[in-house]
């Protein structure tokens, strides 16, 4: 059985400007010091990403982005390139989240262009997959995945597991303070690994890291990180404050 450390990912959405982002990331790095029990993400809009990268240098919090473009470069007005987020000091980039799902209209084959191009510039694609509440009433949950999962990651090349991270966002979770139930949580990331076996290889599936995301908060994130198939948390609204996403980071402790 491969181990898969840990990973918590703080989403900050459109919150916070430059200075507002380097205050809270410099917080955070002195409340988690040094202790590198699990791995630690934020991802500020992009106007902050240079405001945050150089107060985490030296600190176990890597950098990501929030979305990409799959070009490198062109006439591509208001996008950015993988390229230029490694070269800002990222180190991952969520890649379909639902609200760019929902409002912007990120598509499977978005999804599948953007996380190869991220792959190909050493960027880990954390790709956000999800059902909204209506499908869940319908019993659409797992075909709902598994169209995601095949047309977001079907052919796309990894060199190992660590390459890329899937987070299962269950859409009616996010941003409501309703969270999956653990076993909600278990049965939907248990079956992600599953059809990412199939789609990917079954060696890379036993060590891809599936977050889940959805109101994880410092009073519900323990019992979500002792589910077998649960490998992190990705974190909205509870990682803008230091204190509460450090008492989430903290989970094991
Ligand atoms: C998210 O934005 O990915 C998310 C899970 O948000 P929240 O934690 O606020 O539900």
């Amino acid at each position: 059985m491969p181990q898969r450390k840990p990973l918590i990912a703080g989403n900050w959405k459109m919150f916070k400007t430059g200075p507002e982002a380097n205050a809270t990331a410099r917080h955070l790095a002195k409340l988690v010091g040094d202790d590198a029990t699990v791995d630690i993400m934020i991802a500020p809009p992009f106007t902050a990403l240079s405001a945050v990268s150089g107060v985490i240098e030296d600190t176990p919090i890597a950098l990501g982005a929030q979305n990409l473009y799959w070009e490198a470069e062109g006439a591509f007005t208001g996008e950015i390139s993988p390229g230029m987020l490694k070269a800002a000091g990222c180190t991952y980039a969520l890649i379909g989240h639902s609200e760019r799902r929902q409002y912007f209209g990120e598509s499977d084959d978005g999804v599948h262009r953007k996380t190869q191009a991220a792959l190909e510039s050493a960027i880990i694609p954390v790709v956000c997959i999800g059902e909204t509440e209506s499908e869940r009433e319908a019993g659409e949950t797992f075909s709902v995945l598994d169209k995601q999962i095949r047309l977001g990651l079907e052919g796309v090349s990894l060199r190992g597991p660590r390459d890329l991270v899937v987070a299962y966002e269950p859409v009616w979770a996010i941003g409501t303070g309703k969270t999956a139930t653990k076993d909600q949580a278990q049965e939907a990331h248990a079956f992600i690994r599953e059809k990412l076996a199939k789609v990917l290889s079954s060696d890379l599936a036993l060590g891809i890291r599936i977050l889940y995301g959805g109101s994880v908060k410092p009073d519900n994130v323990k019992e979500l990180m002792a589910m077998p198939d649960i490998d992190g948390a990705l974190v909205g609204g509870a990682s803008l404050k230091p204190e509460i996403f450090a008492e989430i980071i903290h989970f094991g402790a």
